[in-house]
């Protein structure tokens, strides 16, 4: 399917394989875009998203690569290149965290690990997506969605204050970036989920975590991945034109 300019619509999604980015994925294909996802260990969770989308008509990939590494960048968004055509979206979705613990306890492996796949990972990404659709580079324009999180507003004491911090380097990135390239044709927004129903929760070492805090969310409850995706897919479509630099809760309140 096309955008209003008659582009095919484009969309790399990272993290794809599960959770909030393959709902996206499924929204994203439904909506018309070829998509290409990306996945760090899980190989035949990201088929199985792929051959969903495939089999109700729509075009898709997979692509192992560790948004970590430059080079796997690099060939990630030479093989969408060569496999789907140019990038008009990119959604900066692929996150971690790691086990509860105080910042008193956390030694500089656990921060690296959690910086470099959060905040590393979404700049190179951005970096390869602002080269192909920046005016300046010769492109004709796109959208850019980051995955931040409400955390970067609440800190996560007593959980994970390396995600909560490496989710403010996202938003301070979504601000500057949504400046930078304002005037290039490509807007830059983040969403900021609260407490989600996805597998996350587990590397926390609580899998049950969104039930536990539910009740701390004026809502009454946790959100589910397409609701997230939905709000994803309305930052990158025209129907927000006049957005770029927003940061869009999405936390029930929280
Ligand atoms: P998830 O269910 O744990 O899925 C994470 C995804 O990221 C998987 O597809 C995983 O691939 C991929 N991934 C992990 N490390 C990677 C790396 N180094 N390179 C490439 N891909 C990598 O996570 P989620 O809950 O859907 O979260 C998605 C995003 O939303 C994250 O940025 C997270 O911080 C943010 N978020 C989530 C919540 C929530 O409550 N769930 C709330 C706020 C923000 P494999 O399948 O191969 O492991």
């Amino acid at each position: 399917m096309q955008d209003h300019e008659g582009r095919e619509k484009i969309i790399l999604i990272t993290g794809g394989s599960r959770g909030i980015g393959a709902a996206t994925a499924r929204a994203a294909a439904a909506e018309g875009y070829a998509v290409c996802i990306s996945f760090l260990r899980n190989e035949q969770a990201a088929n199985g998203i792929v051959r969903q989308i495939v089999d109700a008509g729509g075009r898709a990939m997979a692509v192992r690569a560790d948004v970590g590494s430059e080079s796997d960048v690099c060939s990630l968004f030479e093989k969408l290149e060569a496999e789907l055509g140019t990038l008009t979206a990119l959604v900066n979705n692929a996150g971690i965290l790691e086990q509860h613990m105080r910042l008193d306890a956390m030694d500089a492996a656990r921060l690296a690990r959690v910086f470099n796949t959060n905040i590393i990972g979404s700049f190179l990404c951005a970096r390869e997506a602002v080269k192909r659709m920046s005016t300046n580079y010769g492109g004709r324009g796109g959208a850019i969605v980051n995955l931040s999180s409400a955390a970067s507003r609440l800190g996560s004491p007593n959980e994970y204050i390396d995600y909560a911090a490496s989710k403010g380097a996202i938003d301070t990135m979504t601000l500057g970036l949504a400046k930078e390239v304002a005037a290039e044709g490509i807007r830059v927004n983040a969403v900021r989920p609260g407490v989600i129903y996805t597998d996350i929760h587990a590397s926390g070492g609580e899998p049950d975590r969104v039930d536990r805090v539910k009740s701390a969310v004026p809502m009454q409850r946790g959100g589910h991945p397409e609701e997230v995706a939905k709000s994803i897919l309305w930052l990158l479509s025209d129907q927000s034109s006049y957005s770029t630099g927003a940061l869009l809760d999405i936390s029930g309140g929280r």
